[in-house]
């Protein structure tokens, strides 16, 4: 799908997955002018395809695309593009609880600019791909370093968009954390340092007791449809849910830690290294809570459990 800078997305069509042509000056080349969405779709046990809250994926499109000065899809627009999508690729779905095929919407500025300025043209794609599990370890427990140097995000900056220049901010530290044998990086908060943010790709909750503790969104984090759901899953359950700032001191009270994302759906983390220092988690397995609620949010997404919220689409 294509429109110009001030005009609305028409209907788009289906291609072949390839190549796509784009001149040395576009936006998104040149201005990192580009936004991307990640939800999947699952098969269900009777047949039928399962789609987990795309109405999220398209509202949180449409406040990246303000912030990147972006035209973008109406919900309704981008709902029909996911599930035409899908649709059209139904062979590639895995069997029930074999995986899911993961949907990757990509809104560009694709039209030619030279001086510091929005594209005058845009394109709207989405691409599949059938996947597992994002970290290999599964529900087993992950380990993560906190990172004190490099940051993901700024206050005043586009930490809490989709945007494709917060990956490349992270880059750098993701592949020194993994060379180390880390599976992935905890941020800080850039100005006290001492805040947790989120996980390169997921966010992250912290359990201590009864309580349930997240990040509050104050704009460096990404507002992750997980970590909402989750909050919502977790209250239902009895928890009591805060969003709230997080010393990374609390990391070594902590009873539990667990990040949350679409890819990862809820992974348990088994330790956290701070300036050296290795806190353990979970000496006897993966946490109660973090099972309990990958139990809960993977039953519902495969519709395997009743959908009380209306969270589900089924194709
Ligand atoms: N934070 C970041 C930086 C992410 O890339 C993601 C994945 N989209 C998340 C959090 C989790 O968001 P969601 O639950 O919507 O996948």
């Amino acid at each position: 799908m294509k429109c110009s800078q001030g005009e609305n997305f028409s209907k788009g069509e289906l291609q072949r997955f390839g190549n796509i042509e784009l001149s040395p000056s576009a936006g998104i080349l040149n201005y990192g002018q580009g936004l991307f969405e990640g939800l999947k779709a699952y098969r269900k046990y009777d047949g039928n395809i399962l789609l987990f809250r795309p109405e999220e994926n398209a509202l949180r499109l449409r406040i990246g695309a303000e912030r990147m000065c972006m035209p973008s899809l109406t919900v309704e627009q981008f709902v029909v593009a996911v599930k035409e999508t899908v649709l059209a690729n139904e062979r590639w779905i895995p069997p029930p609880g074999k995986g899911s095929l993961y949907i990757r919407p990509l809104l560009m500025g694709s039209g030619a600019v030279l001086g510091l300025a929005p594209a005058p043209e845009y394109t709207f794609l989405i691409y599949v791909s059938p996947v597992g599990n994002y970290f290999k370890e599964g529900l087993a427990p992950i380990h993560l370093i906190v990172e004190t140097e490099m940051h993901r995000a700024t206050p005043g900056g586009t930490g809490g968009v989709k945007t494709i220049g917060n990956y490349a901010a992270v880059l750098k530290a993701q592949s020194a954390a993994k060379a180390k044998g880390f599976s992935d990086v905890l941020y800080l908060d850039s100005v006290h340092k001492r805040y947790l943010e989120e996980v390169s790709s997921c966010n992250v909750f912290v359990v201590k007791g009864n309580v349930i503790s997240t990040p509050s969104l104050k704009g460096t984090i990404l507002p992750g449809i997980t970590r909402k759901s989750v909050i919502d899953v977790a209250v239902s359950q009895g928890y009591l849910v805060e969003e709230r700032f997080i010393t990374v001191d609390e990391l070594l009270d902590a009873d539990e830690v667990f990040c949350t994302g679409t890819a990862v759906v809820i992974s348990p983390v088994g330790s956290i290294t701070y300036l050296g220092k290795r806190v353990t988690y979970g000496s006897k397995g993966v946490g109660l809570v973090s099972q309990q609620l990958y139990s809960a949010l993977t039953s519902l997404q495969m519709g395997l459990t009743e959908d009380k919220m209306n969270w589900i689409v089924e194709l």
